[in-house]
């Protein structure tokens, strides 16, 4: 691989992982975090919608599932209790497998590669 074709691919990646990983800097100063490891096998899936749960996700406290950012969103807008089959409330609380410290560093680095600087990486390289 180029140096060219690294560059690329670091900057696709930044333009789709920066808007995320913003919002989830975002999620993790909610109150009442709930924060687990990352498990790459089996990977995590919503347990409404079976997409893959990278970064917002919440969990049902009522029925212990985890819902990715969508199905939250659509639960607060309809008022559907689409978690459970229980007539309960359902308290959505907010999920991380991101350490603060690493979501704050990939943002300065992403922000860097999308300005066109050097990343730290590179700099330590040389
Ligand atoms: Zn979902
Ligand atoms: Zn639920």
């Amino acid at each position: 691989m180029t140096p060219q074709i690294a560059k690329a691919k670091m900057i696709a990646c930044a333009c789709l992982l920066l808007p995320l990983l913003l919002k989830e800097q975002a999620h993790i100063q909610l109150p009442n975090l709930i924060c687990r490891p990352r498990e790459l096998i089996p990977r995590v899936t919503c347990d409404i919608c079976s997409s893959a749960l990278f970064s917002s996700c919440w969990f049902c406290s009522l029925c212990g599932r985890e819902l990715c950012e969508d199905c939250h969103c659509d639960m607060l807008t309809t008022q559907t209790a689409k978690c459970s089959s229980l007539n309960g409330i359902h308290v959505l609380l907010p999920v991380t497998r991101f350490k603060n410290d690493e979501v704050i560093n990939a943002i300065v680095k992403m922000e860097l590669i999308l300005k066109g600087d050097k990343t730290p990486q590179e700099d330590n390289e040389v």
